[in-house]
């Protein structure tokens, strides 16, 4: 792996900062920079300044209306967009189902979804999970029984995020039983205002709506809104969820906010002095600074060898990225301390100046520690991550 930046890559990363610190809306960066909430129609208009340069679908190849960039330029390109602060970009349709559908979707799916995606006019959710199957997925019960040319679909799926934004959901469903459990499986799309969806707000522990249960009553949906072969969703699922957990990196995210975490700890007092003097604060900032830099290593081994990296890649990467983003919220927290008690509701527009001279990071790290302790749940708990990786190893070992 050859870890230096050409001439072509150093262009490149200069067009991009100069896109962020030009070009994207620079109040969109205020908004996310002073941790006021994010409306649907924030994420839109981040989308849509990114594709403007047709650089949304980061990840897709030309033919279907993405960059087609190398490795090395979707790195640099996120690195960029961290660096500048902006908006994340929602997963769900662009990293999550886009790729299925244009590697398993039929020529009507692609024609009709794909571009709804990359021009963010249609957002979509994840319904995977149930309330009786999360690690254990296979063992789904939302039922999608044949009617003619229609699916009839009954169940609830659980834990969705923004499902309140989205048009679309892409469902596991089981269309029929099978002694294994994953075979009966299909990968089914329609829209969220089909009649007999219903949506109910989950409020998390960080104060804020992200979730929802949605239940599932008769809900029609053409036969034709499925994704490759009846039964075989399973696989698609799967095809996703690797997907999916290399997306939780975010390196450059986790160096940006150590580097304020140094720039804050020079600002906050401790004994005659600021936290920059208190060795054992410092040690940790440096302790995490490393993990971040092997990580780094470990991420780009991963996008140099892209579908030939092993098995266990992706869920060593869910878990180090997790558990460093944690790490990350847990310095911030102690370097608030006393400041992270008070509970302000970042839904409220002036929650910034409800308690005069508390410093404006103290807030937003107590609501950020608790978003963060779900990270180490969705997308397959670390535990899950585990299990996989020494399912791969003790397969390899036996030969
Ligand atoms: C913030 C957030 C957002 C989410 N967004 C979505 C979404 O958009 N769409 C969606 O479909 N789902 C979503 N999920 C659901 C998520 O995928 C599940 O929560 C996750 O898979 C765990 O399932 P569970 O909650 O049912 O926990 P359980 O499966 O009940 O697990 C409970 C605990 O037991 C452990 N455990 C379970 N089985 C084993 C085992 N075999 N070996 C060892 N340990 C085990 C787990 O690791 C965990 O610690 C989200 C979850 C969260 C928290």
């Amino acid at each position: 792996m050859d870890l230096t930046l050409t001439a072509e890559d150093r262009n490149f990363r200069a067009e991009v900062r100069h896109f962020f610190e030009n070009d994207y809306p620079q109040a969109l960066l205020h908004k996310a920079r002073s941790g006021q909430t994010l409306t649907r129609e924030d994420h839109a208009d981040s989308q849509k300044a990114l594709q403007s340069r047709g650089w949304f679908a980061a990840n897709w190849p030309a033919e279907f209306g993405g960059p087609g960039w190398s490795p090395t330029q979707r790195y640099l390109f996120e690195e960029e967009l961290d660096r500048a602060g902006a908006l994340n970009v929602i997963p769900m349709g662009v990293i999550y189902v886009g790729p299925v559908i244009y590697t398993f979707g039929n020529d009507w799916q692609k024609r009709d979804w794909l571009p709804d995606i990359l021009e963010s006019r249609s957002f979509w959710a994840q319904g995977y999970s149930e309330p009786e199957a999360g690690s254990d997925l296979a063992g789904l019960r939302t039922r999608a029984e044949r009617d003619g040319d229609h699916y009839v679909v009954n169940g609830t799926k659980i834990w969705t995020t923004l499902a309140q934004w989205a048009d679309w959901i892409f469902c596991l469903v089981r269309t029929s039983q099978e002694e294994r459990r994953q075979d009966g499986i299909s990968f089914l799309c329609f829209r969220m205002d089909t009649p007999g969806v219903t949506l109910t707000p989950i409020r998390s522990i960080d104060g804020s709506h992200h979730l929802n249960k949605i239940d599932f009553d008769n809900v029609r949906v053409p036969v034709a809104n499925r994704i490759g072969d009846e039964g075989r969703g399973w696989h698609y699922a799967q095809f996703l969820l690797t997907n999916e957990r290399l997306s939780y990196a975010h390196v450059s995210r986790k160096k940006q906010h150590l580097a304020q975490l140094r720039v804050l700890a020079a600002q906050t007092p401790w004994r005659d002095g600021s936290v920059a003097d208190n060795p054992v604060f410092m040690y940790k900032i440096a302790d995490c600074e490393t993990q971040v830099a092997v990580f780094e290593v470990t991420v780009l081994r991963a996008l140099c060898a892209g579908a030939s990296a092993p098995i266990t890649l992706a869920p060593a990467i869910k878990i180090l990225a997790t558990e460093l983003a944690q790490k990350v919220t847990e310095l911030q927290l102690e370097l608030a301390g006393p400041n992270a008690l008070p509970w302000l509701d970042r839904n409220s527009a002036d929650w910034i100046d409800a308690i005069p001279d508390l410093p404006a990071f103290a807030p937003v790290a107590t609501t950020d520690y608790f978003f963060e302790r779900a990270q180490t749940i969705y997308g397959g708990a670390t535990e899950i991550q585990k299990n996989i990786m020494g399912r791969a190893l003790l397969k390899a070992a036996a030969g």
